[in-house]
C-alpha cells in the first residue's frame, strides 16, 4: 500500500538507465538512476556535453539502443509519447529553424498531432488558443514565428509543448539566448503553469541561475548522475565539482584541483555531500583564492 502510493507519485522513473551513442566510444550516460516526483519542479544541472540532451530525448523516445529502464507513468518511452504525455521544448537552435507560420498555426499543429486523425481542426486551434492565452502569447500569436524575440518564441514553444494538454513539461536549456529580464519572467511562467495546470517540470540547463529559480529540487548530470537535493544544498564546492572542467569560466580564477574519486561527491541521500571534509579535498572555494 505505500509502495503503491511512492510509485504513484512518480512521473519519471530512470534505472540504471546507460547510453551511448554509435560514433562514440564514451558512454553519454552511464548508470542514471533517478525519480521524477509527479508535480515537482526538478533541475538537472550540468556542464555542456554531460547528457543532458541525451536523457531528455531517450525520454521522448528519440533514441533508441540504450540499457536500464525507463518509464513514463508506468510506460516505456515511445508508449508514452504516442499518447502525448511529455510536452517537450528544444534547445533554441532547434525550435528556431525558421518556419514561415504564425505562432498560432505552430500551436494548432501540435495540437492537431495530440487530437488524432478525426479530431476537428476547430477542436485543434480552441485547444491552441488556450494554450497560447496559458503563456501570455495571444497577443502575438498571429505572427509569423520568425518575427518573435527569443522571450515571445519560447512562449510559443511552451504553448507548443501543452497544446496537447501534456502533464509533464521538459525543457532543455530554455534561457539560452533570453535576456536576464525575460529569464526572470520565464521562472514566473514556470511556476504560474506548475501551480495552475499541477504540472511535473524538468529544466534541464548547464546554468545555475536558470536551475536555481525554476527547481525545486536539483540533480546533477555529468554522464553519471552525481547529486539531488534542493537548490540551496548547491554549495559552492558541490558546483566547483560538478563544473570542474568548466569552474574557470564560470568562476574566473578558482583554482581547482579536485580529484577525480570525489568528482561531484558520492550520491549521498542528505544536503550536505560536501559540508564536512572527506580528507582529499584539494578544492579551494573562491575566498580561499582570492588575492
Ligand atoms: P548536454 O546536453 O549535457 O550538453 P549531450 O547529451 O548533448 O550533452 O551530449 C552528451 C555526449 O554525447 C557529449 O559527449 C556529446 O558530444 C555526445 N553526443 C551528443 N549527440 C551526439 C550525436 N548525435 N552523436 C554522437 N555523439 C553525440
Ligand atoms: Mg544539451
Amino acid at each position: 500500500m505505500a509502495q503503491d502510493a511512492t510509485n504513484n507519485g512518480v512521473a519519471i522513473r530512470y534505472q540504471g538507465v546507460s547510453f551511448s551513442y554509435e560514433s562514440s566510444d564514451v558512454p553519454a550516460l552511464d548508470g542514471v538512476t533517478l525519480d521524477v516526483r509527479r508535480g515537482e519542479r526538478l533541475g538537472i544541472l550540468g556542464p555542456n556535453g554531460g547528457g543532458k540532451s541525451t536523457l531528455l530525448k531517450l525520454t521522448l523516445g528519440l533514441l533508441r539502443g540504450y540499457s536500464g529502464t525507463i518509464e513514463i507513468g508506468g510506460l516505456a518511452p515511445a508508449d508514452a509519447a504516442r499518447r502525448r504525455m511529455i510536452g517537450y521544448v528544444p534547445q533554441r537552435v532547434e525550435a528556431e529553424l525558421g518556419f514561415p507560420i504564425s505562432a498560432l498555426h505552430a500551436a494548432s499543429m501540435a495540437a492537431s498531432v495530440g487530437l488524432g486523425p478525426f479530431a476537428s481542426g476547430k477542436e485543434a486551434r480552441a485547444r491552441a488558443e488556450r494554450a497560447l492565452g496559458l503563456v501570455g502569447a495571444s497577443e502575438f500569436a498571429a505572427r509569423p514565428v520568425g518575427e518573435l524575440s527569443g522571450g515571445q518564441l519560447q512562449r510559443v514553444m511552451i504553448a507548443r509543448a501543452l497544446a496537447s494538454e501534456a502533464k509533464i513539461l521538459l525543457l532543455d536549456e530554455p534561457t539560452v539566448g533570453i535576456d536576464p529580464a525575460g529569464q526572470r519572467q520565464f521562472a514566473e511562467l514556470i511556476q504560474r503553469l506548475h501551480d495552475e495546470l499541477g504540472l511535473t517540470t524538468i529544466v534541464v540547463s548547464h546554468d545555475l541561475r536558470t536551475v536555481a529559480a525554476t527547481s525545486d529540487r536539483v540533480a546533477c548530470l555529468a554522464r553519471t548522475l552525481h547529486y539531488h537535493d534542493s537548490p540551496q544544498g548547491l554549495t559552492p564546492h558541490v558546483l566547483a565539482e560538478v563544473f570542474r572542467h568548466d569552474a574557470a569560466a564560470i568562476f574566473g580564477d578558482l583554482h581547482v584541483d579536485a580529484h577525480r574519486a570525489s568528482e561531484c561527491g558520492h550520491a549521498h541521500d542528505h544536503g550536505h555531500v560536501y559540508g564536512h571534509d572527506h580528507g582529499h579535498g584539494h578544492t579551494h572555494g573562491a575566498e580561499g583564492n582570492s588575492r
